[in-house]
């Protein structure tokens, strides 16, 4: 099936043809004829299926079809992201998918200064890509205009609950033209009872699409775990990237101190690394990013937020140096990898603390992860489980993630640091350089 039978017009069939795609998505092929139409979506779509083209082409449509209202630019549609990264990549393939449209966008998000934000709505813009929080900061100066919204996005909705973003869209909502007025359009990776509720509130008849099956994996992604003792993954991170050659590794760290600890170490190693969490500045997490685009960084070591809506073709390698506390983090984590069609390798470095985290990720994929124990890094069975501390009352997910991740208006930088410098204890060994004659895939145990 090619893009041509979908119903797009000639503008946007030239921007696709000149990203190279040749056939549409499974979630392209359902969002974009039902979005056309004018319909209501919920669409269960994992991030790397190509959703983010799947509303952004009918989006562009529609709004180039119905032309605006003579006089001054109204905004027209709105995509609410939970993240800043995930906010510059909408944004940017609105530029490129709308480059031969006369619709003009702007990316809005915390972190950097609000000024050029406001000249560049006040000049006037079609489509708005924002995270909720400075949204609302704009509202309350009335330097944004939400009264005459026509399509409503809400991208990676799972994650925005997760990040404790629901008070804050409800207040967007509350800014928009009546729901029956406009058309709404739901994206998420996971379908929990909060995000049917919220859907329920704010979709009228929706066509739900599901490409990927709920809180499935993609099957293209080959998925790993080793087991290993905490004191000894760093050593065993940095041989694995040695002696196997991988040149781009996304690797998940649970805090945003363990994120910068791991880096140094690796850097130490003799490892190009850099760390990208939510302490950092926004011109940080954006160089760390390029520089790992680029391939002058080899490891890109991220906690959860941070990593979100990261969007770098053909990443071959994801490593999670700790699993997470929400099982459906893993299959966000993972999905970093196998996009659109490419293969993928997803390891797990599972030390005993984090056995059950590891069972209530399977429970969720409804399938076991292959265990392979590699030699020389075999676990001491003698090592106890300790349990791990993830928040100032240790439970995995007792504080809201926003807070968790630095996000948070009312918390210090500095009673963050202390939070995180609590969590994590050290991991013992010297640095190792990875040596050349390292393990090979035949020296692995199954
Ligand atoms: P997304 O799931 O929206 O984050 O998209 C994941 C990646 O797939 C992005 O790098 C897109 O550029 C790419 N992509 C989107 N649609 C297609 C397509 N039809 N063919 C090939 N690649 C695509």
């Amino acid at each position: 099936m090619s893009f041509d039978s979908l119903g797009l017009s000639a503008e946007l069939l030239r921007a696709v043809g000149e990203q190279g795609y040749r056939e549409p998505t499974p979630i392209q092929r359902k969002a974009i004829p039902a979005i056309l139409e004018g319909k209501d979506v919920m669409a269960g779509a994992q991030t790397g299926t190509g959703k983010t083209a799947g509303f952004t082409l009918p989006l562009l449509q529609r709004l180039n079809t119905n032309a605006a209202k003579k006089g001054r630019r109204p905004i027209r549609a709105l995509v609410l992201t939970p993240t800043r990264e995930l906010a510059a990549q909408v944004g940017e393939s609105v530029e490129i998918y709308g480059r031969h449209l006369p619709l003009r966008s702007a990316v809005i998000f915390g972190g950097v200064k609000i000024n050029p934000q406001i000249e560049k709505l006040r000049r006037g813009v079609d489509i708005l890509v924002a995270t909720p929080g400075r949204l609302l900061d704009h509202a309350g100066q009335k330097t944004v205009d939400l009264s005459q919204i026509e399509i409503l996005v809400l991208d990676e909705a799972d994650r925005m609950l997760d990040m404790g973003f629901i008070h804050d869209i409800r207040k967007v909502l509350a800014l928009l033209p009546d729901n029956g007025a406009r058309q709404n359009l739901l994206f998420s990776a996971t379908f929990s009872d909060e995000i049917k509720q919220l859907a329920g509130r704010l979709l009228n008849s929706p066509e739900l699409i599901e490409v990927a099956r709920r809180n499935a994996t993609a099957d293209r992604i080959e998925q790993v775990v080793h087991p290993v003792d905490k004191n000894r993954k760093r050593e065993l991170l940095s041989h694995m990237i040695g002696s196997l050659d991988w040149r781009q590794v996304l690797v998940f760290s649970r805090t945003k101190h363990g994120a910068n600890r791991l880096a140094q170490q690796l850097e130490k190693d003799g490892l190009s690394a850099a760390a990208i969490h939510g302490n950092k500045s926004q011109g940080a997490r954006t160089r760390a990013l390029a520089g790992f685009k680029r391939g002058d960084v080899r490891v890109l070591v991220a906690t959860d937020i941070a990593a979100r809506g990261l969007d770098i073709d053909q990443l071959p390698h994801v490593v999670n140096y700790e699993l997470p506390n929400v099982p459906e983090d893993y299959v966000h984590r993972i999905g970093r990898t196998g996009r659109a069609g490419n293969e993928g390798a997803a390891v797990s470095l599972v030390c005993v603390d984090e056995h059950k985290l590891l069972r209530d990720i399977e429970r969720l994929l409804k399938r076991e992860i292959p265990k392979v124990v590699l030699e020389g890094y075999e676990p001491d069975p003698a090592i106890r489980a300790e349990p791990i501390r993830n928040g100032r009352n240790g439970s995995g997910r007792a504080q809201p993630r926003k807070q968790a991740e630095g996000h948070s208006r009312s918390r210090s930088p500095s009673a963050n640091r202390s939070a995180d410098a609590r969590r994590q204890p050290g991991s013992g060994r010297p640095a190792q350089k990875p040596s050349a004659s390292g393990f090979a895939r035949g020296q692995v145990r199954r």
